[in-house]
């Protein structure tokens, strides 16, 4: 039997929402993309949306809009995807790595305190996996007397998680969100930021496109031309309309799809109880976005299950070696491993497990299957 990592689940209303937007004379950022930002805008309650092109160039965009750059400390936690910390890197800064919670793998406002120098000037919380970060309680504890300090909060995992029924963006500077392929919102390629700073927004607005004062749609408002100029630095983050045009009906429904992702992630969790996996701690007054399901191995048994799910036709991956043990960090930035051993234990242990609206029970149970034999080979 075969199960799959991902399914899309995009369906014949998705190519119809393509082909409208193929019907007009406008490929690029427009009236769709506007009419996402108010979406997005309503659904997070907040005064300003953007969309990207990705989570990353959202990113860069955003530290771009925050003068972020050479001589500046990020601070980021060690057990994330590498684009969290790449962001950073690629605009000169100096990602600063902190290790994370042993029971939740989250940053914690003790990891962030002792990573603060005089050159921070962000910090960016991710919400791993779907469960939130406190990020009201790292402003207050972990940045005290650091007002100055941005935070950016890392939504890639979590865009319908809450924490106290608080959805995120209410307590960052700004929140990102990616709308990658296998994420639970997509357009394939995509991201959104959203903010409730009005000047960050307006920085964001040049910094997403050239650095330009007008984009392409308002350069031709009113049937006469505009000129443009170029106030800052920018890169090229727009989303074009032929991708937004794929995340309406999926904003509208995330809800109910989040039930579903909750039922099979509890599924997996009564089958694993008392086995020898380890579990990511579930966050108190949260709800988790249940982007992945990662199960920790025991020690030295990870590759082999990953060799056993995959001869057995399901799709698994790593989420993630710890970003401080990969190789360009280790040699460009001297991270050492041992430095962060929460984040590099878990990093060699974990795999994470196929999740999505639409996995049958069979096949779900043919990965419990599959895992609980991998576990009993330790006996054997
Ligand atoms: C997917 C992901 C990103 C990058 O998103 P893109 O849209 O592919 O740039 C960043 N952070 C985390 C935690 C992710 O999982």
């Amino acid at each position: 039997m075969n199960v799959p990592f991902y399914s899309h689940g995009l369906g014949p209303d998705a190519a119809q929402a393509v082909a409208d937007v193929l019907g007009g004379p406008f490929l690029t950022s427009g009236a769709v993309g506007r009419a996402v930002e108010d979406q997005l805008r309503a659904f997070f309650s907040v005064p300003h949306a953007a969309l990207t092109n990705s989570w990353t160039n959202g990113a860069v965009a955003v530290l771009l809009a925050l003068d972020i750059g050479p001589g500046d400390e990020v601070i980021v936690p060690a057990m994330t995807f590498a684009a969290t910390a790449n962001v950073a890197a690629l605009l000169g800064a100096k990602p600063v790595f902190v290790d994370v919670d042993p029971a939740t793998l989250l940053m914690t406002p003790e990891g962030v305190r002792a990573a603060l120098s005089p050159r921070t000037r962000a910090v960016i919380p991710v919400h791993l996996y779907g469960q939130m970060v406190d990020v009201a309680r790292l402003r207050r504890e972990g940045l005290a007397g650091h007002g100055h300090v941005a935070i950016i909060e890392d939504c890639a995992h979590c865009f319908e998680g809450l924490l106290d029924g608080e959805p995120p963006g209410r307590h960052s500077d700004a929140a990102i969100f990616s709308f990658y392929a296998t994420k639970n919102v997509t357009c394939g390629e995509g991201g959104a930021v959203i903010t409730r700073r009005d000047d960050l927004y307006q920085a964001l607005l040049q910094t997403r496109l050239h650095g330009m004062s007008a984009g392409a749609a308002d350069r031709f408002k009113g049937g006469s031309y505009g000129h443009w100029d170029m106030l800052r630095l920018g890169c090229k983050a727009n989303l074009p309309d032929l991708l937004a045009a794929l995340l309406p009906p999926q904003i509208a429904t995330v809800r109910d799809r989040l039930a579903e992702r909750e039922a099979l992630a509890q599924r997996y969790e009564t089958a694993f109880a008392g086995t020898a996996l380890r579990l990511p701690a579930p966050v108190p007054n949260a709800v988790h976005a249940r982007h992945l399901f990662p199960v920790g191995l025991p020690a030295g048994r990870r590759d082999r299950a990953l060799n056993v799910l995959s001869q057995a036709g399901i799709g698994a991956t790593v989420n993630y070696r710890a970003v401080t043990s990969l190789a360009w960090y280790r040699e460009a930035q001297g991270t050492r491993p041992e430095d962060f051993p929460v984040a590099t234990a878990w990093g060699d242990a974990t795999i994470s497990l196929p999740l999505f609206p639409g996995l049958t029970e069979a096949q779900q149970d043919h990965v419990i299957a599959t895992l609980c034999g991998v576990l009993e080979e330790d006996f054997l």
